[in-house]
């Protein structure tokens, strides 16, 4: 039988392109969004995958959703955690209410999409965990301090849900993009852009495709062996 996954934030930007690899893989994939309507709707219409609509931030929202995806689909078997927000600003301007709203998504938005999944998945014997981190969670940014950290965070959650998983079937793996050709970056000014570009030596942005491909790769049977690992896919962007 298709395996059944769920991928958060997955109607639009990379996570669009994650929930279509999925579904060409032969996956039951559920997509979840927060509050664009026309977006999902649109995404549904032209992929035949179904949406959802939740706040990953809130637990029992996202344990409510999960279960009627359960119900809809069967049981979770891969969950890719990509749902992700920026509230940028340098640090001595940065709210309270920045460093929250970024925090309770990015990072506590990943505990309760895995949290409800986890005994399932620990009694079947399988499953996929696959955080969409960020470069900048490797390396830190300017104006970021909330982003970076909750995106470092993921990369602490996969690492100790690895340990806590791999005697049961489950892995848990961190993607770490660079920057990606998606409306959060087209959105950025021409000239950031072009600067941005010139900093990384393939010289261009990454496409969504690109992170989607990394994704069944983890997803699948053959990757069993990979656990706590971090993929970086930032067209060599080192840093130190
Ligand atoms: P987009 O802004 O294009 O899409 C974000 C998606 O997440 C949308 O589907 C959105 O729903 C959903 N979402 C946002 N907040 C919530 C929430 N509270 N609850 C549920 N869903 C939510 O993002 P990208 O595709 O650019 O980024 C995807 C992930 O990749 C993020 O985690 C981001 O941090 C990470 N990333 C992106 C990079 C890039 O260059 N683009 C680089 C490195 C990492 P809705 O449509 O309803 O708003």
């Amino acid at each position: 039988m298709a395996r059944t996954a769920l991928v958060t934030g997955g109607s639009r930007g990379i996570g669009a392109a994650i929930s279509k690899a999925l579904k060409a893989e032969g996956y039951q994939v559920a997509a979840t969004y927060a509050g664009n309507d026309e977006k999902a709707k649109a995404f549904t219409d032209e992929t035949g995958i179904k949406t959802y609509k939740w706040n990953v931030a809130d637990y029992e929202e996202s344990k409510a959703g999960i279960e009627a995806v359960e119900a809809d689909l069967g049981p979770i078997d891969v969950i890719v955690a990509n749902a992700g927000i920026t509230r940028d600003a340098p640090f001595h301007k940065m709210t309270p209410e920045q460093w929250k709203e970024v925090v309770d998504t990015n990072l506590t938005g990943v505990f309760n999409t895995v949290h409800p999944v986890w005994p399932g998945m620990r009694d079947r014997g399988f499953g996929r965990i696959i955080v969409i981190s960020s470069i900048n969670g490797q390396k830190g940014q300017f104006g970021q301090v909330n982003y970076a950290a909750t995106k470092a965070g993921d990369l602490g959650i996969v690492k100790s849900l690895a340990q806590e998983g791999a005697g049961k079937g489950i892995t848990a793996n961190a993607i770490c993009p660079g920057y990606i050709a998606t409306e959060m970056v087209m959105a950025v000014p021409e000239k950031v852009r072009e600067k941005i570009i010139s900093m990384i030596p393939a010289g261009r942005l990454g496409e969504p495709e690109e992170i989607a491909r990394c994704v069944t790769f983890l997803a699948s049977e053959d990757s069993q062996f990979i656990n706590g690992s971090t993929i970086s896919a930032n067209g060599a962007q080192f840093f130190v």
